[in-house]
């Protein structure tokens, strides 16, 4: 056999011992449901533009929110692992150490600091995925046929920890052209595990206005990916950046109402909030269906 193929055998072998020794730390937290541990980062520079880092900040909450609600653990990343890796090529390294490390993890989700979540609701439907390793935003007609170039992204995407990823990241570390993915990879395009920003951002007003009670799950776009933004600075900037500014700031007010209405509060696209409710008497009958399910979750099975 191989190095490699003796290496990968040692490691698969090491992490079913240690999760046969360790049931306190499941990877799937209860039946159809797995532990999931979403991935996000940033430069470990300073953004040239000091808006940037306020936004940087928002996001970070925005995802804290999201991770919060739903029971996921969170990592946020502002190192270089590997000096031949850095910039967005980082969460290669990253990933793979995160697999090594957390053997109870049995799904990473790698989420771009630009990535927003505009749907505080919705959360992936993981039985979907039981027979898949990877899942990329995307669909089979965009990717194949059109040949899209905003068909598929790497700004939003499920990773299961095996070793079959470990491979891959190994790979796509090497920039290999003949990745091994085949039919362990899923491209998904029944929500917006990475939606594109400009298509979205205008119509929230008229998302929230058409939203019935209590809502349908995958009403709105799950996310918001700033991708083409470069808020925190930079020349390679896609779009003109004061559309880019104030779309984010749109797409995170969106979001943060959502948590926000929770406690009995909304922004009114400022950094004002009103308050909407006199909850005061007794938050802990919230009996709407919605706000129970985000205010105390419970792990129900996917
Ligand atoms: N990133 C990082 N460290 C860096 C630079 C980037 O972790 O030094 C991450 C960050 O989360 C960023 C992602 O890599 O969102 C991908 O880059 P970007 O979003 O700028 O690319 P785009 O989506 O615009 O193509
Ligand atoms: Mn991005």
């Amino acid at each position: 056999a191989s190095a490699t193929a003796v290496a990968a055998a040692t490691v698969a072998s090491t992490t079913a011992q240690w999760l046969r020794d360790s049931p306190r730390f499941p990877a799937f937290v209860a039946p159809g449901r797995p532990r999931v541990l979403v991935v996000t980062g940033s430069s470990p520079r300073r953004c040239s533009d000091p808006d940037g880092e306020h936004l940087l900040l928002r996001a970070f909450k925005n995802k804290a929110d999201y991770c919060r609600v739903h029971g996921f653990d969170i990592f946020y990343n502002t190192a270089v692992l590997d000096t031949e890796l850095s910039g967005f090529w980082s969460k290669l390294p990253l990933l793979r150490t995160l697999m090594l490390a957390h053997p109870e993890t049995e799904l990473l989700w790698w989420v771009d600091s630009d990535v927003n979540f505009t749907d505080m609701l919705f959360e992936p439907p993981w039985d979907k995925y039981a027979g898949h390793n990877l899942v990329l935003p995307g669909s089979e007609e965009n990717v194949y046929t059109i040949k899209s170039w905003i068909g598929i992204n790497a700004g939003s995407f499920i990773i299961r920890n095996c070793h079959w990823s470990l491979d891959l990241l190994d790979a796509l570390a090497r920039m290999g052209r003949t990745a091994p993915w085949g039919d362990k990879t899923f491209l998904e395009s029944s929500y917006c595990l990475s939606g594109f920003w400009a298509y979205i951002v205008d119509r929230f007003e008229e998302m929230r206005r058409d939203s019935t009670t209590p809502p349908e799950p995958g009403r709105w776009p799950l996310t918001t990916h700033f991708m083409g933004c470069k808020p925190c600075g930079g020349d390679d900037s896609t779009y003109d950046a004061a559309w880019c500014r104030r779309s984010m700031e749109r797409a995170l007010n969106f979001g943060d109402d959502q948590i926000l209405n929770l406690y009995g509060f909304k922004t009114l696209n400022t950094t004002a909030v009103r308050c909407v409710r006199n909850d005061t008497g007794g938050p802990l009958d919230a009996g709407d269906e919605e706000l129970g399910r985000l205010l105390h979750r419970t792990f129900r099975a996917a």
